[in-house]
C-alpha cells in the first residue's frame, strides 16, 4: 500500500512520530526499485462505521471533536489531538481495511502498508501515537465481513502491542505472538510471560519479553516456539506489525535488533501463510523512530515477503 495520503499521519516535526518517517522508507523502497517489482495500491479513508467495528462511539465523536479543534492530547500525554487527525487516522484504518479486501478478493497475497499497525489503541483510547488501532478495526472486518475467524496476529515491534492483547485477551480465536522489550523496562509496561489469555483463551496468548540490549541471535531462539505456536493454531488469516523501533538505535527504545530478524520473520510467516491460508498476510509498518532503521527495517520485509 502506497501513497502520500499516508504522510499525513504524524504529530507535528518535532514529534518521534513525525512526517519523514513515510518520505525515508518512500525513499529507499524507490532506491531498491521496489515500486517496479510490487503492486501498488492507493491509501483510502475508513468510514465511522468501520472504525465502529472496533472502537466505541463515544471515543470516536471525542476524537472527532479534538481534531477539529486541534489542542490537548487524546490520552494522558503522548498522542496530541493535531487539526485533522481524524481524518489522517481514518486514512491508516481505511488503507489497511483495503489491504484485507485486496487478500480477500484473491487480488494480491503478502501486503505491505507502512504507516499501520497503531498497536496501542484500545477500544475507547488513544495510547502511545496510535488513535485508532488499524489492527484490531481489521481483525472485527476480517470476521464481520469475510467470516475469518482464525487470525494469527504477530509482534516484533520493541512495544508490546497492548491495544491488541487486551482487546481480545479472552478471545480464543485470537492467537497473539509478541516479540517485545521487557515491560519492566519500557513503555506500556505489560506482556509478561503469564499473560497467556482468560477463560476459553488461556494458551492462545504468546508473550515474549526480551531484556533491553537483546539481540537477533536471542529474539531468534524463541522463534521455534512462537513458529510452533502459530502452526499448531492454524490461522485463516496472519497480521505482522514489524515496527522498526526494535532495531538497534532508536532514540526511544533499547532492542539490538538488525533488520536481517524482521526479514527472517517475514520470511518464515510467508511459509506458514501459503501453509495455513492461501498466503493471506499483512504486515504493518508499525513503530520506528530511527529514519535509518526504517528504511531498512520495511524494505527488507518487503523483499522477504516477494
Ligand atoms: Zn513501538
Amino acid at each position: 500500500m502506497f501513497g502520500n495520503e499516508l504522510a499525513s499521519y504524524h504529530f507535528g516535526e518535532q514529534h518521534p512520530f513525525g512526517p519523514k518517517r513515510y518520505w525515508a522508507f518512500k525513499k529507499e523502497f524507490e532506491r531498491r526499485e521496489l515500486d517496479k517489482k510490487v503492486h501498488l495500491s492507493e491509501p483510502q479513508q475508513a468510514s465511522e462505521k468501520q472504525i465502529a467495528l472496533f472502537h466505541t462511539q463515544e471515543y470516536i465523536n471525542k476524537v472527532k471533536t479534538l481534531s477539529a479543534i486541534g489542542e490537548g492530547y487524546l490520552d494522558c500525554g503522548d498522542t496530541p489531538a493535531i487539526k485533522g487527525i481524524y481524518e489522517s487516522a481514518c486514512t491508516v484504518v481505511g488503507t489497511t481495511l483495503k489491504a484485507v479486501d485486496l487478500i480477500m478478493h484473491g487480488n494480491c497475497h503478502f501486503i505491505f502498508t507502512p504507516i499501520a499497525g497503531l498497536h496501542h489503541a484500545s477500544r475507547n483510547s488513544a495510547a502511545g501515537f496510535c488513535v485508532f488501532n488499524d489492527c484490531g478495526v481489521a481483525i472485527e472486518y476480517l470476521r464481520g465481513q469475510y467470516g475469518i475467524q482464525r487470525i494469527a496476529y504477530v509482534d516484533i515491534d520493541a512495544h508490546r502491542g497492548d491495544g491488541v492483547f487486551y482487546s481480545f485477551e479472552d478471545d480464543p480465536e485470537l492467537c497473539f505472538v509478541d516479540f517485545h522489550q521487557d515491560g519492566t523496562t519500557l513503555y506500556p509496561g505489560t506482556g509478561f510471560i503469564n499473560e497467556t489469555g482468560k477463560g476459553d483463551a488461556v494458551g492462545t496468548k504468546l508473550n515474549i519479553p526480551l531484556p533491553a540490549n537483546s539481540t537477533d541471535k536471542m529474539a531468534k531462539a524463541f522463534w521455534g516456539d512462537a513458529e510452533n505456536f502459530i502452526d499448531k493454531f492454524k490461522p485463516q488469516f496472519i497480521l505482522l506489525q514489524c515496527g522498526a523501533d526494535s532495531l538497534a538505535g532508536d532514540p526511544i527504545t533499547q532492542l539490538n535488533f538488525t533488520s536481517k530478524f524482521h526479514a527472517f520473520v517475514a520470511s518464515r510467516l510467508t511459509l506458514l501463510a501459503n501453509k495455513h491460508c492461501q498466503g493471506r498476510l499483512i504486515a504493518m509498518g508499525g513503530g520506528g523512530y530511527n529514519l535509518d532503521n526504517i528504511k531498512a527495517a520495511w524494505n527488507d520485509v518487503i523483499e522477504n515477503l516477494l
